[in-house]
């Protein structure tokens, strides 16, 4: 896709769209394009629009916003993540500021439950999940404790998942919390894993039940979709929905920002980088089904990981009905979406190698969770899109090529 094909009709382009969010009157010769309406494009298209630049943003799917993608189900009201929940936190002052212009967060505190082993007890661990695991009364620096004696101390500098667990939980938190759950979700053994995925996930000696411990956290009033529509929403910004943009597109633009996936724009040459990919099953009721957003399932033997009951993401609002999804994770496939990268040996090398014919590109920046190959939050997705926009901006203002 060229500025050339802005002088079509892109209705009747085949699998193109229209341009449902620009307000340009006349087609719009691109500068720039971004490849994919998630956080980055979008995020990345709205700063250089801001400094003057024409931004194409093309994406192939029907909708903005990437997997974060929401919408209202007719039948319920419920607003739905269509592609697996997505709860906004963060720490970073940048990204929860600028946001504030584009959506109204509504108090969102992620607070997940667990039925393994036949009970349910609460997560991240802390002193309640401890304390009715096994049968005790005990204080924080109790706990504390009697976490240690579990932990096995002998490994000094966890490299894997498995050992992560090990040394800071102990054997039978691991089995009952993690084993299982990360053996169905990333389809191997937790110890061929990094400790890092584990170490998402707070210890708590205390009874906070919070996922997480950033000091903000919440939920898009109108959804992501909403969201990112409103960063989209400048004249200087065309969307172009149902649009593939290839290798050989790029020499159209002074500068192209790659939110794909950086094994496709090579066209898979070197092989696939491995992804998890989700299915959801569909879930339908009246009333409230489990009585909570997020249920995880810790046995090996529940095939799905987790069960989320959406309408319990927007608390603010009433709904008779409610519709959940069950989730179950699998190998990704050609044609199917890519969600979790997983950087394993084999993966890390075979990035390597992309990464290396990547730098022998020009006039084009790889971004984001698919274009980066990591496992990203939103708003380390948002805060690289910001600086990848004010550094290309500084690089023009200075004169070197971009
Ligand atoms: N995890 C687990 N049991 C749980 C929840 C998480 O073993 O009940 C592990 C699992 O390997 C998962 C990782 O911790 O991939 C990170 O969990 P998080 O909730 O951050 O995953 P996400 O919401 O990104 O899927």
């Amino acid at each position: 896709v060229g500025p050339e094909d802005n002088v079509d009709d892109p209705v009747q382009r085949p699998g193109a769209q229209a341009c449902l969010l620009s307000r340009a009157t006349e087609p719009l010769v691109a500068e720039v394009c971004t490849v994919g309406a998630g956080f980055s494009g979008a995020v990345i298209a709205r700063q250089l629009a801001e400094a003057g630049l024409a931004v194409a943003v093309c994406d192939t799917r029907d909708h903005v916003a990437g997997n974060c993608h929401t919408e209202r189900d007719t039948a319920s009201g419920v607003m739905l993540h269509r592609y697996g929940p997505h709860i906004f936190h963060t720490d970073n002052e940048r990204v929860w500021s600028f946001l504030q212009d584009y959506t109204q967060f509504m108090p969102y505190t992620n607070r997940v439950k667990t039925t393994t082993q036949g009970h349910v007890y609460s997560l991240p661990v802390n002193l309640l999940t401890i304390n009715q695991f096994f049968g005790t009364t005990l204080s924080p620096a109790e706990a504390r404790e009697f976490i240690e004696a579990r932990a096995d101390l002998s490994i000094e500098d966890p490299q894997t998942f498995e050992e992560q667990a090990l040394r800071f939980v102990g054997p039978e938190l691991y089995e009952a919390f993690f084993k299982g759950y990360t053996q169905k979700q990333w389809g191997c053994e937790p110890a061929e894993l990094p400790a890092s995925i584990l170490k998402r996930l707070p210890l708590r000696f205390n009874y906070d039940d919070n996922y997480f411990f950033h000091k903000y956290q919440g939920m898009p009033r109108d959804g992501y979709t909403a969201l990112v529509e409103k960063l989209l929403d400048h004249p200087g910004i065309e969307v172009r929905l149902g649009t593939a943009v290839t290798r050989a597109d790029v020499a159209n633009y002074q500068h192209v920002f790659w939110s794909g996936p950086l094994d496709g724009y090579f066209d898979f040459r070197l092989g696939r980088l491995g992804y998890r990919t989700l299915d959801f099953r569909e879930i339908r009721a009246s009333g409230d089904y489990q009585g909570c957003a997020v249920m995880n399932y810790g046995d090996p033997e529940v095939p799905y990981t987790r069960i989320s009951e959406h309408k319990h993401f927007s608390p603010w609002e009433e709904h008779a009905n409610t519709v959940c999804f069950a989730e179950y994770s699998r190998a990704c496939e050609p044609g199917d979406i890519p969600y979790y990268p997983i950087r394993l040996a084999g993966e890390q090398a075979l990035l390597r190698d992309y990464v290396a014919l990547a730098r022998d590109e020009s006039n084009i920046s790889f971004v984001g969770r698919l274009g980066t190959y990591r496992y990203l939050d939103m708003d380390v997705t948002i805060a690289e899109a910001l600086d990848a926009a004010e550094r290309f901006l500084a690089l023009r203002a200075a004169g070197a090529p971009v």
